[in-house]
């Protein structure tokens, strides 16, 4: 948020703040809410694309939920919309479980086990790991974000879930359950995913049982999640590693700058660089019609709305982030 551009800001405010006098003691709380009601209303109308249908309890979902937060790094919560209504994490997840990978075997294991270039390919494409001589990927997609999961600590399915799952809660910072019908349909429906848990494998680039590590990523795929939990959970990486609300480290600044380096090239899978160049944004987006964004420093914004694109990045989240990282002068290039 840089000075000129909250200069414009304070200047609205000051027009709304006349006719309400009890925002005037906080003209930037009232400016980023501004900012938030103006996307949900611009947006709201507009609802293009289509759900994700390969997962049939994605298909099912209310298409016209559309809820936007933000977290600012001094800890203050905003929101517009459907921000309470809880739906499915699915790739966001990527992000945290491989943020704990990392902190459990440190950052070169990733580049040497997994990879961090963009692939430039579908979220779900085997061709990725065909065409790459090393078999390299990046936590990002699904073939990467499988392998992550074999790289975590537990020796069993259970005792991995355990420490994901209590890891996840200290980015919301609340308990988050598992919509179970999501992981019954994507556990029903998940042979894709298998053949590429099995092709790494033969190439020896998973580290573990497919079974186990494949029954706990869907898992984590299936964490039910919020508007305001994706905010709160994204703002740990704004905030350089230090929750916000909680104000306890969960990982090092040097990891959260890997993960968001990671975000910028390859967050919104294939329509990343375009993603950059237009928002300019680390991001994250996952098939159930999230999209968390990082202005480093600053803030964390997530927004849901079911409808995707063909890439499977949400429509109206993609609109929604771009108009407030614009308003907010967040471009980070
Ligand atoms: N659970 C989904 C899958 O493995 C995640 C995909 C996504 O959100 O992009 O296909």
């Amino acid at each position: 948020m840089k000075l000129t551009h909250y200069t414009i800001i304070l200047l609205q405010v000051v027009v709304f703040t006349c006719a309400s006098p009890a925002l005037a003691k906080s003209p930037q709380k009232a400016a980023i809410q501004i900012i938030l009601d103006n996307a949900y209303h611009k947006f709201k109308k507009q609802n293009p694309g289509e759900n994700a249908d390969y997962i049939p309890a994605l298909a099912k979902v209310d298409p016209t939920y559309f809820g936007l937060a933000l977290v600012t790094t001094d800890g203050k919560i905003y929101s517009a919309g459907d921000v309470s209504q809880p739906f499915s994490i699915q790739s966001i997840s990527k992000v945290f479980t491989l943020s704990l990978a990392m902190e459990q075997n440190g950052p070169q294991v990733i580049v040497d086990k997994i990879g961090v270039n963009a692939t430039g390919l579908a979220f779900n494409s085997v061709t990725a790991i065909e065409q790459n001589k090393a078999r390299s990927v990046n936590p990002l997609v699904n073939a990467g974000a499988i392998a992550a999961v074999s790289l975590l600590d537990g020796k069993n399915e259970k005792a991995k879930w355990s420490g994901l799952s209590a890891w996840y809660n200290k980015f919301a910072n609340r308990k988050l359950n598992v919509l179970e019908d999501v992981y019954q349909s994507e556990t029903d429906t998940n042979g894709h995913n298998r053949a590429i848990a099995e092709l790494l494998t033969s190439y020896d680039r998973f580290y573990g049982d497919v079974d186990t590590n494949l029954a706990v990523y869907t898992r984590q795929c299936s964490v039910a999640v919020t508007a305001k939990d994706l905010a709160v959970m994204a703002s740990v990486f704004a905030n350089n590693g230090i929750h916000p609300l909680t104000k306890k480290r969960l990982m090092s600044s040097d990891n959260v700058s890997r993960v968001l380096a990671v975000m910028t090239t390859a967050g919104l899978y294939e329509n990343s660089g375009q993603w950059a160049y237009q928002v300019g944004l680390p991001a994250k987006s996952g098939v159930g019609g999230g999209i968390i964004a990082v202005s480093p420093g600053q803030f964390s914004v997530a927004v849901f709305s079911p409808r995707l694109d063909s890439a499977g990045n949400s429509i109206r989240a993609q609109q929604a982030i771009d108009f407030i990282a614009e308003q907010l002068n967040a471009n980070i290039f």
